[in-house]
């Protein structure tokens, strides 16, 4: 057992309050449970309590054994002082006070319902791939669903934390933070760093002064990356070498180093360079992206807004100076999704949140619905548990369940736990 399913037992009252008793047997009434807290000190603030025939407002703590009270240093600290009960699942040792008065204490032991019991223990032990995999289709739709919107706007509002932190190194450029988040998107996982590091590397404001030319975009671009520094065979990105040295030379730009860039286990179509061509393609069909994109009503138009071909040498290479089988190079309709899940969908979100604008909160949410559940194993999992998501709405909630709730074991404060555990 864990002391949180004391807490919980405390918050949600779900123990055997009939007729209680501190451990010296005066009785107890609880009036307010108080605000659980989560930080250094008692564990709940401001309850209030009957003891006896005295009314007390003051702080609650818990333990498992009454003698962590001492373990725990409680004893010489003044944070402590105005506890007035403490609760323990057993009283091993009775607690003093400095002035020798002893601290009145509730034990829970023979006081939690068996059956409750036995799912909490059961949840805490389950290794299974989510530890309520036995329950959780017996807990409402009503509850469920609930849980999955509330935890679509908790995944929302973390993604924005990125973006504030960036909105604040851009000094509130929009446009430019947008830019560097979606920098970042385009590498995937894998690629995401480099990734953004060019894009801080090279201002959209720089780009913006050759977007006309997808040939100075793409220079650039692969040139601040690193990759137009060797001896290169190719027409094509010979004469980017020869953009890049010129605008390199007139922006004192320094390129990165190519090292950082990863190509193993990629499918080509993820390598770094094609993504870098289509990112080049992008800015030259659209500088300011994220104003067009505050101008779409639909899905439907978003795509069209990232409909963009890279130059066609792209046709018939991964990387420089490499031939392969022609390949188209557009973005994919699925890549393109991820980018509104990553990228344009907390972005709207934060938008509207920080100027107070519900239309474009609102658009986030529905563009989630609009669009089809992700493929991946955490989808997987959950579909092969019964549970199948019709949109990424779902699969957003359900990924932020299972990495944030469900492996953490969290299920004392999760809403479909709480269901379980009644
Ligand atoms: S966190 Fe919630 S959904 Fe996940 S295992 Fe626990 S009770 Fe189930």
């Amino acid at each position: 057992m864990r002391e949180s399913f004391l807490h919980f037992l405390w918050r949600s009252r779900r123990f055997d309050a009939q007729n209680l008793r501190t451990t010296e047997l005066q009785s107890i009434e609880i009036q307010v449970v108080g605000e659980q807290n989560t930080h250094a000190g008692p564990d709940f603030f401001n309850a209030r309590l009957r003891v006896g025939e005295t009314i007390w407002a003051g702080n609650v703590e818990m333990h498992l054994r009454s003698s962590e009270w001492i373990a725990h240093g409680h004893s010489n600290d003044p944070a402590y002082d105005n506890v007035v009960l403490h609760v323990v699942f057993e009283e091993d040792q009775p607690i003093l006070r400095e002035n020798g008065e002893r601290i009145p204490c509730l034990e829970l032991k023979g006081r939690i319902p068996p059956k409750l019991l036995e799912n909490y223990e059961r949840l805490e032990h389950e290794q299974a791939w989510i530890p309520c995999e036995h329950f959780f289709r017996q807990v409402p739709d009503i509850v469920r669903l609930n849980w999955l919107d509330r935890l679509l706007v908790e995944r929302l509002e973390l993604k924005t934390i990125a973006i504030a932190d960036t909105l604040k190194a851009t000094e509130n450029n929009w446009e430019e933070a947008f830019y560097r988040l979606l920098a970042r998107n385009f590498g995937l996982k894998v690629n995401a760093e480099p990734f953004e590091a060019l894009a801080r590397s090279m201002p959209l404001l720089t780009l913006s002064r050759h977007k006309s030319s997808l040939l100075q975009v793409e220079a650039l671009l692969l040139g601040q990356a690193g990759f137009l520094g060797e001896k290169l065979k190719d027409q094509w990105p010979r004469d980017l070498a020869r953009e890049y040295r010129h605008l390199a030379h007139k922006y004192a730009l320094e390129p990165l180093p190519v090292s950082q860039w990863k190509f193993l286990r990629l499918r080509p179509a993820n390598f770094p360079t094609v993504r870098l061509a289509q990112f080049a393609a992008m800015i030259h069909q659209s500088v300011h992206l994220f104003s067009k994109i505050l101008d779409t009503n639909n899905l439907r138009e978003l795509e069209n807004l990232f409909d963009v071909q890279p130059s066609d040498y792209w046709r018939n290479h991964f990387q420089l100076d490499k031939p392969s089988i022609i390949r188209e190079k557009a973005l994919g309709r699925d890549f393109v999704h991820l980018l509104v899940i990553n990228t344009i969908v907390p972005f709207l979100f934060h938008y509207g949140k920080t100027k107070d604008l519900e239309e474009p909160q609102k658009r986030a949410l529905l563009l989630l619905e609009d669009l089809p559940p992700e493929e991946n194993t955490l989808v997987d999992g959950w579909a092969a548990l019964g549970i199948p998501a019709r949109h990424a709405f779902q699969t957003q909630a359900l990924i932020h369940l299972k990495t944030r709730f469900c492996d953490q074991k969290r299920c004392l404060e999760c809403a479909i736990g709480n269901a379980i555990l009644k």
